[in-house]
């Protein structure tokens, strides 16, 4: 039997519980039988801090290198607002971001037909909503050089932030979205602003390039970054994959993403180059919410964009798409069945906890593979 290892990195706040409840459907997909999942631990963000005095130690970054996919909880909280800058909580993420090369962000918007209502969108808008958001995440303009704020002779301030992408960070991204595109309804719409930046007309010439040589099969439309954001509002459902620089995907993936509800529901999925051997991919699969400290350690937090990250392991880490789907399946189940935690509560249904809600989503999934 194939064995995977794991290496979960709960970290800080209500990251503890929902992966906790994850470690639940690990037991349950091992005692089923199909692979073996080999877990390790580690510490990551304040809990890295208190222990090693950093936000992750090189034996931690070790683990994280060896493992076929890490599973994060979230980081922070106020206990460590002070702490140097160098070694807060979130400089643990940006390291296993930096060191893994982890360079595709997928972020996708599902929206449950039984949280349709949830939305600020129309149900009839975001019913049946599956989308998926490819972001770059290692590029761009939160990473190129120069990026200061400077004090000119007249006293005036001048703030820059270097907007850099090069061909071969645009092919990769593109080839991960296209590999997506086909796994799922085969339309890639890439959005850049070419309009007015030179990075855009670049980002349109690549793309344009790899979907000629590498997917033909794919239907592909440009779009500006600006439109897109628009036609999510107006019509999200024409999309099925997007794919955008590290800028425009932080805002259109968060825009899209409220189309589904809360952001206890939201998982997403960082992955690395496919090693040229072996073709796998170094991976990092976290919900998008933070700590939450506000209702850490009270059994409040809904587990289901941690549970939702690791359905997303299952199906770009090792294969086990039937799995992933089972898992969705329970997922939108459980909430078919009226079981809320507080986060997406609404008038009439039954409002659960942390744990209540791991073990209906664990039960409803035994149900569906038995
Ligand atoms: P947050 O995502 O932690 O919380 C925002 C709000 O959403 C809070 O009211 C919280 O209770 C609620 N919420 C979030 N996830 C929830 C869940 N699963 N179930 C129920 N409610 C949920 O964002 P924040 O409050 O801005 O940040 C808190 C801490 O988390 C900060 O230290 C921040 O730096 C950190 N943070 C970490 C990550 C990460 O680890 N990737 C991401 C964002 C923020």
């Amino acid at each position: 039997m194939t064995t995977y290892n794991l290496l979960l990195l709960p970290g800080d706040g209500i990251g503890v519980e929902t992966i906790a409840e994850v470690e639940r459907i690990i037991d349950f997909l091992n005692k089923a039988g199909r692979v073996k999942f080999a877990t390790d631990t580690g510490l990551v963000g304040g809990a890295a801090y208190d222990v090693h005095g950093v936000a992750i130690s090189d034996a931690d970054m070790d683990k994280a290198h060896k493992a076929d996919a890490v599973i994060f909880g979230a980081v922070g909280g106020p206990k460590w607002d002070g702490v140097p800058y160098a070694v807060r909580p979130e400089a643990g993420l940006l390291r296993l971001r930096k060191d893994l090369g982890l360079f595709a962000n997928l972020r996708p918007a599902i929206c449950y037909p039984a949280l349709a209502d949830a939305s600020s969108l129309k149900r009839e808008l975001v019913e049946g909503l599956d989308i998926m958001i490819v972001r770059e995440l290692t590029g761009g303009v939160y990473f190129g050089e120069p990026k200061e704020i400077v004090t000119l002779e007249n006293g005036e301030k001048r703030a820059v932030d270097t907007q850099i992408y090069t061909t071969s960070e645009i092919e990769r991204i593109a080839k991960v979205a296209f590999d997506l595109a086909r796994k799922r309804g085969n339309k890639v719409h890439s959005a850049e602003k070419r309009n007015v930046m030179r990075t855009g007309v670049l980002w349109n010439e690549v793309v344009t390039a790899v979907h000629k040589s590498y997917a033909p099969d794919v239907q592909l439309e440009h779009i500006l970054a600006d439109n897109c954001a628009m036609q999510l509002v107006r019509n999200p459902k024409q999309f099925d994959v997007i794919v955008t620089d590290n800028l425009f995907g932080d805002v259109l993936s968060d825009e899209a993403a409220m189309a589904t509800g809360s952001l206890g529901m939201l998982p997403s999925a960082s992955l690395g180059a496919a090693d040229p051997k072996t073709g796998k991919r170094k991976a990092l699969y976290e919900p998008v919410h933070g700590s939450a400290p506000d209702i850490a350690g009270k059994g409040l937090a809904n587990p289901i964009a941690t549970i939702a990250s690791f359905g997303m392991a299952l199906r770009y880490s090792f294969d086990m798409g039937a799995e992933a789907d089972l898992l969705d399946k329970a997922i939108a189940g459980v909430l078919a069945q009226g079981l809320r935690t507080g986060d997406i509560m609404q008038p009439g249904m039954t409002k659960v906890g942390t744990a209540e809600m791991g073990s209906a989503i664990l039960a409803e999934l035994q149900k569906l593979a038995a």
